[in-house]
């Protein structure tokens, strides 16, 4: 059942007398140390991360906030995915959710709760058309976040990419597709990670995820300590809240699911090993200019796993094409250009990879061609990026990243404080 019990503090800062940021503060810490996590501020929701699960997400819950007006029941998350369903259904309109807030402050989770909801709202039907649609975009989210999440010290399954999600409806308001746009990935983690961090999860799932003889055809062992990319963050593989081998089995359901062939889903593993065995190639320098590999074996392997020839990688790796005087030239690498360049390879190499899952997914998920003829969609859009945040050594990801949240926070305030003051302008109020 739903628990009733009295309101804590104040439930809508609009309603706050004493606007500090002392007072704004004490009535979230009030609230929160009662177990409730959310606070509006007029049509926006204030969400605390609770780091534990509550008891408000359930099927009791969801009935409770179906079809009701925004006020009309205690703040909760729902209250705002409810508004924008309705927005949808009855003056079919789009909308879209924003949800901002620093690393691990709990978008992701936020995001998927809406999806959940949302699904859980347009169950009347029992179409199964869009019970596949429902499922797929569900499914979803564990592929993105095996391939674009992380361990990091704030949130041990942090986003390193942004997301823009729109669902789209039919007149009914039942989902008939959706389709995903994904920024930024953040490339660099491929190639190296901070202390206590690790790379993208997909790395370890294929290591402790996928059977013997697999990793053999890989030529790949089970232990992260022996690849270059997988253990400058220490030893992080022993994560208490992750594990690896039951996330992997679910991207696979998931990959099954959404009709991956199984051809994709083996170059999936196969680009994911090579990866693992490019950072483990190591270069020495030749007389008088020039390098080449001194790990032969691990050249071999991740020749064999991208179908190139390894002679051909070798010198793809170690020379750069220059062009002087209407002249193409080859020049060999230093040891640190051949570094820097493996590097960039591995980086651009996940980043495609990345990119064709995301295309793959939306190809699932894309509303299909009759529906898109017969009747107009409305969607409604989820947008996760990821948060605010600040390292020992801050690179050119962060200041994007930052940057983009500077700008999200800014059209935020446009447009809530706009909006507010047009309606002081129509009802005359100074
Ligand atoms: P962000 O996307 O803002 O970086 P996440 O959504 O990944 O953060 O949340 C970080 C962690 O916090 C989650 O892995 C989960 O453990 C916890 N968390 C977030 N939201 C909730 C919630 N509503 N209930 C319980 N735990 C949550
Ligand atoms: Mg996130």
């Amino acid at each position: 059942g739903v628990q009733e019990g009295p309101e804590y503090g104040i439930g809508d800062f609009i309603l706050l007398d004493n606007l500090t940021e002392a007072a704004v503060l004490e009535n979230l810490k009030k609230r929160f140390e009662k177990g409730r996590i959310y606070t509006f501020i007029g049509e926006v929701v204030v969400s605390v991360n609770p780091y534990r699960s509550l008891n408000i997400f359930d099927e009791a819950h969801v009935n409770k906030y179906k079809g009701r007006e925004i006020y009309e029941n205690p703040p909760h998350i729902f209250a705002i995915a409810d508004a924008s369903y309705k927005a949808m259904k009855r003056r079919s309109k789009d909308t879209c959710i924003v949800i901002s807030g620093e690393s691990g402050a709990g978008k992701t989770e936020a995001s998927k709760i809406i999806m959940r909801y949302i699904s859980a709202v347009t169950n009347v039907s029992k179409q199964s058309e869009i019970e596949k649609v429902k499922n797929v975009l569900l499914q979803s989210n564990c592929i993105l976040e095996a391939f674009g999440n992380a361990k990091t010290n704030r949130n041990d399954n942090s986003s390193r990419f942004g997301k823009y999600m729109d669902i789209n409806f039919d007149f009914k308001g039942d989902p008939i597709g959706g389709h995903i746009n994904n920024y930024l990935l953040e490339k660099s983690r491929v190639v190296c990670q901070q202390l206590g961090e690790r790379n993208f999860h997909s790395f370890y799932q294929l290591l402790f995820g996928t059977s013997e003889s697999k990793l053999d055809e890989l030529f790949l062992r089970r232990d992260p300590k022996l690849y270059h990319y997988l253990n400058q963050g220490g030893d992080a593989k022993d994560v208490t809240s992750i594990d690896d081998q039951s996330d992997c089995k679910q991207v696979i359901r998931a990959l099954k699911d959404l009709k991956f062939p199984f051809k994709h889903m083996e170059s999936i593993w196969k680009v994911v090993a090579a990866i693992l065995h490019l950072g483990n190639i190591d270069f020495e320098p030749l007389e008088p200019e020039g390098v080449r590999v001194k790990t032969k074996g691990a050249l071999q392997n991740m020749s064999k796993l991208l179908q190139v020839d390894a002679d051909a990688a070798e010198k793809a790796l170690g020379t750069r094409i220059v062009s002087a005087n209407q002249e193409l030239m080859e020049i060999g690498h230093n040891l640190e250009q051949a570094c820097y360049g493996r590097d960039a390879f591995a980086k651009a190499i996940y980043e495609r990879m990345f990119t064709w899952i995301v295309k793959q997914i939306n190809e699932a998920i894309d509303v299909p061609e009759e529906l898109k003829k017969q009747q107009q969609s409305t969607v409604i859009g989820v947008l996760d990026i990821y948060g605010f945040e600040i390292f020992d050594n801050n690179s050119f990801e962060q200041f994007c990243i930052n940057y983009c949240n500077e700008k999200l926070q800014q059209l935020f305030i446009e447009l809530v404080l706009k909006q507010e003051q047009e309606e002081y302008m129509r009802e005359g109020i100074k």
